[in-house]
This record gives structure tokens, C-alpha cells and sequence, in this order.
């Protein structure tokens, strides 16, 4: 089994555009799984059925048992976070988006009256779309622990995709470095990194390229919009020969790349230049991902 994971250095790149592309063009065969979980957008243009969900519970949340709270109001004393306050009926309110979970009220309430409940961050989704199957999340407004929700939804697409017999897992990464990065990178075979001419594309691009070397995850580099700066667009191009980088290919500005999204689409179910660019392209992606050195 294969994981490919489409990254790129910052979000607005066109990483999900390209993933929904590819789920295209691999007709069904791969599981497809959405790793943004911060800001999930996938299932905007695969319209998933939902099969199954479950809920993803991650860290705690201070709760009080108001029978029990006398009032003290050591809990709101104690607390770094300004979570607690005492209300008007005299007892103690945790907010719980404050609510850091560091359990110091809890240890220190006289009463016992401070419950520690696991919290709930969100759902992770089993789904069917017309290119294949899907696993996805929806993390809470202000739902922590993303990079875990992340290793939470790759893992159930190898699972998925094992009982399946599926070959291939195409998944749409996170941008930026941060943990959710580093999550949707864990044991990926491969890595296609998505970047735009501009001197903030080309920032952005060495540091995702550094943590695909950090973490030892073979890496291809894909130049969206590259004749808006054609100048820059070379420079990028020199970067990656120069660097030993996969270069898989430019694709162009195309209008009907947000028409397609608009439409709820992926942009290779229609026939601009964008979308015949990435069906040159597609044929050397699996070419390199069958070559025994990976792309
Ligand atoms: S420390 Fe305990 S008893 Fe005191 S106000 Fe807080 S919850 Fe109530
Ligand atoms: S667990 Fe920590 S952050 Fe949450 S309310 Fe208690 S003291 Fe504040």
C-alpha cells in the first residue's frame, strides 16, 4: 500500500484542488482522506455520504458538580486561564473554550465538586464519494489536538484501505510545518509539494521541504499558477534542480479552476489547460511512485 500526502508550505496553494484532481483521475482505486482537519474542505467538492462516524475525544475539560461546590471560590483563584468565574447563584462556571485542562482545580477543591471529563473535539467520518471512499473529520470551533485527530484519520484510511484491498492512499495534508504536518507525514511513502511563484511560495517551500528530509519522506514539487510570474516560476524550478528535488510538472492560472470549484468539481471534470496539465502529469506521478527509488 501507498500514501501519498499533497502539502504545501501555506494554505491558498491549490493543495486540495490538486487532491481532488488526482482522486479524480485515480478512478476509485485509492481511499482518500482529508488531513486538514483545521480547516477540512475536501468533502466541499467529493460531496461524501457519510457511512460511519465516531466521536474524537482528546485531553479533559474541568466541569463543576454544583451540588456539591460551597462557593469557596479558591478554583477561581487558582485558575491561570480566567476559565473559572463564580456566578450569581454563588456557585462556580468553568468556560470550557478557556478550560486548559491543567486539572489544578480539580486537585485543590475542598468539596471534591470539580469533575474532569474527557472532551469531546470533534468527529472523525467513514464516507462514500463518487471517486472512492473517504475518511474525514470535523474538529470542534477551538477543538485542540488536531496532529492527533490527524493520526486518528490516517490510520483509519490504512485500515479502510486494507479491508478494501486498496493500493493506493491519496491524502489532502495540512499546510504550513506544524504538527498536523508532521502527523499527516508519519510513514507516508510519498509527498507532493505544491508551491506557487512568488518569494513567500519559495519560503514556504524549503521549510515543508526540510521537515519531508527531517522526517525522511521522498518529496515531488508541483508549480501552480506559473505564468503569473514566469521569472519567479524559474527560479523555483532552479531551486529544486538544485537542490536534487523532483520537479513533476507547471501547471498554469486557469479560470476554470474556481469555476470547477465553484461547481462543487474537481477541476479534471472539465477541460481547461489546468486539468489536461495535471492529466500530463498524473501518468508520472504513478511512474515515480513504481520506480523503486520512490518519486
Ligand atoms: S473550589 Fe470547589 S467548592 Fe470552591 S468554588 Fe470551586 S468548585 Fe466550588
Ligand atoms: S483545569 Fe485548569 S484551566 Fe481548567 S478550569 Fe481548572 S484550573 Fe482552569
Amino acid at each position: 500500500m501507498r500514501e501519498v500526502v499533497i502539502l504545501s508550505g501555506k494554505g491558498g496553494t491549490g493543495k486540495t484542488t490538486l487532491t481532488a484532481a488526482l482522486a479524480h483521475l485515480a478512478g476509485g482505486k485509492a481511499v482518500l482522506a482529508d488531513l486538514d482537519v483545521d480547516a477540512a474542505n475536501l468533502h466541499l467538492v467529493l460531496h461524501p455520504r457519510v457511512h460511519d462516524q465516531e466521536d474524537f475525544v482528546s485531553g479533559h475539560v474541568a466541569r463543576v458538580e454544583t451540588s456539591r461546590c460551597s462557593a469557596c471560590g479558591l478554583c477561581a483563584q487558582v485558575c491561570r486561564f480566567g476559565a473559572v468565574r463564580m456566578g450569581e447563584g454563588g456557585t462556580a462556571i468553568v468556560d470550557p473554550r478557556r478550560c486548559e485542562g491543567c486539572k489544578t482545580c480539580v486537585a485543590l477543591c475542598p468539596e471534591g465538586a470539580m469533575r474532569f471529563d474527557p472532551r469531546f473535539c470533534g468527529v472523525w467520518m467513514r464516507s462514500h464519494t463518487r471517486f472512492g471512499p473517504m475518511v474525514h473529520a470535523r474538529l470542534e470551533p477551538g477543538g485542540e489536538n488536531s496532529g492527533r485527530l490527524v493520526s486518528v484519520v490516517k490510520q483509519q484510511a490504512r485500515l479502510w484501505a486494507a479491508q478494501l484491498g486498496r493500493e493506493l492512499i491519496l491524502a489532502d495534508g495540512a499546510p504550513g510545518i506544524g504538527c498536523p504536518v508532521i502527523a499527516s507525514l508519519s510513514q507516508a511513502h510519498w509527498a507532493v509539494l505544491v508551491t506557487e511563484p512568488s518569494p513567500s511560495g519559495l519560503h514556504d517551500l524549503r521549510r515543508v521541504a526540510a521537515v519531508c528530509a527531517r522526517f525522511r519522506v521522498p518529496m515531488a514539487v508541483v508549480l501552480n499558477k506559473w505564468d503569473l510570474a514566469p521569472d519567479t516560476a524559474a527560479a523555483v524550478e532552479a531551486v529544486c534542480a538544485e537542490q536534487g528535488w523532483t520537479f513533476l510538472g507547471r501547471l498554469p492560472h486557469d479560470t476554470a479552476v474556481p469555476w470547477a470549484m465553484a461547481q462543487g468539481m474537481a477541476v479534471t471534470e472539465t477541460d481547461g489547460p489546468w486539468a489536461q496539465a495535471v492529466r500530463a502529469m498524473w501518468p508520472l506521478l504513478l511512474q515515480k511512485m513504481d520506480s523503486q527509488g520512490g518519486i
